[in-house]
């Protein structure tokens, strides 16, 4: 089934996807009437073989920053994935998992002194830099850290361009590794990010490029480069793909890095999470905008759905991460009676607007909707204003899947258990966690048939 969004473009959506089932059977609940999301964690172990498949070389280290999730945490550090922290929290939530330190990167190159020094303290050693003022701290704080200096290669398109705060231009490298050498620090390699959410995969050609001219440099002032780090940048959506992304970095890798001994890294983020979370939304609240037509009748020209997540919830990713959002109501309607309508959320502020415009069915105070690809820069950065709680997750697998994971996995911490081992076909989802807020406890999830 297809669905327009408010950008006008079609997305698909399988309503008998395992998530739209678990969906379905929460909101079926009496009484239901929460905001909850829905992690299907077999969608990240099908990310993460999805890499594997496509870019061999390049080990991903996932940006914590993007969802911070526990038991997305745990299920990625199961796999043998690494780390990407920008912060002593994020370092310490990742260690807490018993990941070891050689496995993150800190990879904020404008670090708060204390983080260096808890970095030193618990042995995270690699760390990237763009500026000489953070060489001097490192310096001071931790000399023997592992630096990699990071360049400004910005994609043409990208959703979030991140190349106006951090890297340093090219051109500067090689100032700035001379620095490094006078005061002798240890600078392993280099990395940059080309953009979240980048629209031109031809631009990691253009920074593998650059990339390697810095190894050049600074293999004559002494350095002996040994780590290439490629970034974020990668699409996550149900539907889109990294092989256009890949076929580039594996090209240009073998362009410009064939001959060396270099361990390359990516620092992915969205193209983890983005599809694997799903959430589902109340509306409490429906104000019908109406006119008077010649003959004195009145008549509705919009409609208003209030629903219990927000801007200052979940939907900060419409303000900082300039998502385009598309809810599907959960029921099925007919096509033919649409209504012009917006979308707001819960809090008392008029900036609180999901979605400015957008043709939905005549709803009712109670109905769903639904919005999936909402697992990317939305949870960590969602607050309580106004006292609306930020939806809680209920996390699913498939069944061969955890039977597999959970003799390597330790997920009493995101207290992740199976609700009822079900007596299901292979390929039967079901279900590990139910937030405490929402209504009945389920037993197994089924699919419904
Ligand atoms: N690495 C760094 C340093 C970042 O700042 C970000 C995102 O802002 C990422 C990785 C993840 O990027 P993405 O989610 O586009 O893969």
């Amino acid at each position: 089934m297809k669905i327009q969004t408010s950008g006008g473009d079609q997305i698909e959506v399988d309503r008998s996807s395992n998530s739209w089932a678990m969906v379905q059977q929460i909101c079926q609940q009496v009484g239901q009437e929460n905001a909850f999301y829905v992690c299907n964690l077999s969608s990240i172990l099908e990310k993460h073989k999805g890499w594997q498949a496509v870019m061999p070389r390049v080990e991903p280290h996932y940006a914590v920053k993007c969802n911070n999730d526990l038991a997305v945490l745990e299920i990625l550090a199961t796999l043998g994935a690494c780390f990407d922290c920008a912060s002593r929290a994020e370092i310490r939530k990742v260690l807490s998992l018993g990941v070891s330190p050689d496995r993150i990167i800190f990879a904020n190159p404008a670090k708060i002194s204390s983080h260096i020094r808890y970095a030193a303290d618990v042995g995270v050693a690699t760390m990237t830099f763009d500026d000489v003022c953070e060489l001097h701290k490192i310096q001071n704080l931790y000399p023997s850290a592992r630096l990699v200096i990071r360049i400004r290669v910005d994609a043409t398109d990208a959703q979030c361009p991140l190349g106006m705060k951090f890297g340093c231009e090219p051109n500067d490298a090689p100032q700035l590794l001379d620095v490094a050498r006078s005061l002798n620090l240890n600078v392993v390699g280099v990395s940059f990010h080309v953009g979240s959410g980048c629209r031109e995969p031809a631009v990691f050609r253009r920074a593998i490029s650059a990339a390697r001219d810095v190894f050049d440099y600074a293999s004559t002032v002494g350095f002996k480069f040994s780590l290439l780090d490629i970034g974020g940048g990668y699409p996550g959506v149900r539907g889109s793909s990294l092989t256009d992304i890949a076929a580039v970095v594996n090209n240009a890798l073998e362009d410009f890095f064939r001959d060396m001994d270099v361990r390359v890294i990516a620092e992915p983020g969205r193209y983890y999470v983005t599809s694997a979370f799903t959430l589902a939304c109340n509306i409490h609240s429906v104000r019908k905008i109406t006119d008077v037509d010649d003959q004195g009748r009145r008549f509705e020209t919009h409609r208003m759905y209030y629903i219990n997540d927000g801007v200052y919830g979940s939907f900060n990713c419409v303000l900082y991460d300039h998502q385009v959002v598309c809810p599907v109501p959960l029921k099925e309607y007919p096509e033919s009676r649409r209504i012009s309508s917006s979308v707001w959320g819960p809090t008392c502020d008029g900036l609180d607007r999901v979605i400015e415009d957008i043709s939905l069915p005549d709803m009712n105070i109670g109905d769903w909707m639904v919005f999936e690809d909402m697992g990317a820069y939305t949870l960590p950065v969602a607050s309580t204003f106004n006292g609306f709680p930020v939806p809680e997750v209920c996390y699913i697998i498939k069944q061969h899947e955890w039977a597999q994971l959970k003799n390597f996995i330790s997920l009493s911490r995101a207290e992740l258990e199976v609700i009822e081992e079900p007596n299901a076909a292979d390929e039967e989802l079901f279900c590990l966690k139910i937030p405490s807020n929402l209504n009945a406890p389920l037993a197994s999830v089924k699919k419904p048939e």
